[in-house]
């Protein structure tokens, strides 16, 4: 066990590692954010911060001997140079980042644990796509194996033709199928240090131009009877990478049940409702879970709750937001609203 007055290493600038820094700070623990950004908006409320690349071992080393464990709040730090964090527990544990990383890896592991994602085959020539297609179909997503989010490095392929006149990025690839679902939903759960595993309750997500908009609990009837199978597969997940932490699976709801469309080994932007909405927040039980403390409630504290999100501009209506008591506002201190960018949230509870 880390008892609170220890430092958690969190690798990763952004708003993820702030709200997991100021759930820490709660509980009575200080933190150290890593990041080679210089403008780190988690570092702005944490202890410490080492601004350095992730392959400058001596920094990630020094860094590693200021915390008694560290985790990470972005899922595209790179595996290799974390051997440099030595002898300090990195958690959740690093396959689950080498696993989530690639987008092939992660349908792979799933399907072998049970899952069913959309079909999918890896794409590294246009010969690839083109007998990707001839197998599975058009339409179809075509997306970087590795680095996407957000919707970012995908392409729509509506027919073989569109695909033909493709230019190729050189990096790996992945063409899945297009998936006809009615909604999308998240499973979020959080594994302590002894493998208790609490699920908090799953959102129905909308997204806009592949960003979430919108998360609401409880979702619908229709999609909370894709909850018990979808929370199978993500017990079974944490479990084969013996995770501890909190950890995330986007589902797409189909007439066939639930389809899986990724993971993510951290806190999640579809549960930021838990803030004000949960007993205990996927902030908090992700620091208890990997400083080895009992799990708080991941029960619902309201009827309901809706949390959208603020992107770009949207950020400048904070004062219209604040006017309403109702309204719970979270800014992330990001300098520039850029359009697509996610600058804050707002949370709302339902309470008759
Ligand atoms: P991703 O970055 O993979 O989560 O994709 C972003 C969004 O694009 C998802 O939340 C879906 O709305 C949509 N999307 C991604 N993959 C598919 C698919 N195979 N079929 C249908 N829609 C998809």
């Amino acid at each position: 066990m880390i008892p609170p007055g220890e430092t958690i290493g969190i690798l990763g600038g952004g708003q993820l590692g702030r709200m997991i820094a100021m759930a820490a700070a709660q509980l009575g623990y200080r933190c150290h954010v890593y990041a080679p950004e210089a403008d780190s908006i988690a570092a702005d409320v944490c202890a410490a911060f080492t601004c350095a690349p992730w392959d400058d071992a001596e920094a990630m080393a020094r860094f590693a001997a200021d915390c008694a464990v560290v985790t990470y709040e972005f899922e595209n730090v790179p595996v290799g140079p974390l051997a440099a964090l030595g002898d300090t527990p990195l958690l959740a544990h690093a396959r689950a980042l080498e696993t989530a990383q690639d987008r092939l890896n992660e349908k792979r592991f799933v399907t072998q644990l049970g899952g069913t994602p959309a079909p999918f085959a890896p794409v590294d020539s246009a010969e690839d796509l083109a007998n990707a297609i001839a197998t599975i179909g058009a339409p179809g997503i075509l997306k970087t194996r590795r680095d996407g989010y957000d919707g970012k490095g995908q392409w729509r392929i509506m027919t073989a033709e569109d695909a033909a006149a493709l230019d190729l990025p050189a990096t790996p690839l992945i063409y899945e199928g297009f998936v006809t679902f009615f909604a999308e939903f998240s499973v979020i759960l959080c594994r302590g240090a002894d493998g208790d595993i609490r699920f908090f309750d799953s959102a129905h997500n909308v997204h806009e131009g592949g960003i979430l908009a919108l998360s609401t609990v409880p979702a619908p009837a229709d999609l909370l009877a894709q909850v018990p199978a979808a929370r199978e597969l993500a017990a079974k997940v944490a479990e084969a990478l013996d995770y501890v932490g909190v950890l995330t699976l986007e589902f797409f709801a189909t007439k066939d049940g639930p389809v899986f469309n990724e993971m993510a080994p951290r806190v999640h932007n579809s549960g930021h409702w838990t803030t004000e909405g949960a007993v205990t927040s996927q902030f908090e039980n992700h620091v208890r879970a990997i400083c080895g403390l009992p799990l708080g409630g991941t029960g619902l504290a309201a009827k309901g709750v809706e949390m959208r999100n603020l992107i770009g501009d949207d950020a400048h209506d904070w004062a219209t937001i604040l006017a309403d008591p109702a309204n719970h506002l979270h800014l992330y201190g990001k300098a520039a609203a850029r359009p697509g960018r996610k600058m804050g949230h707002v949370t709302r509870l339902i309470l008759d």
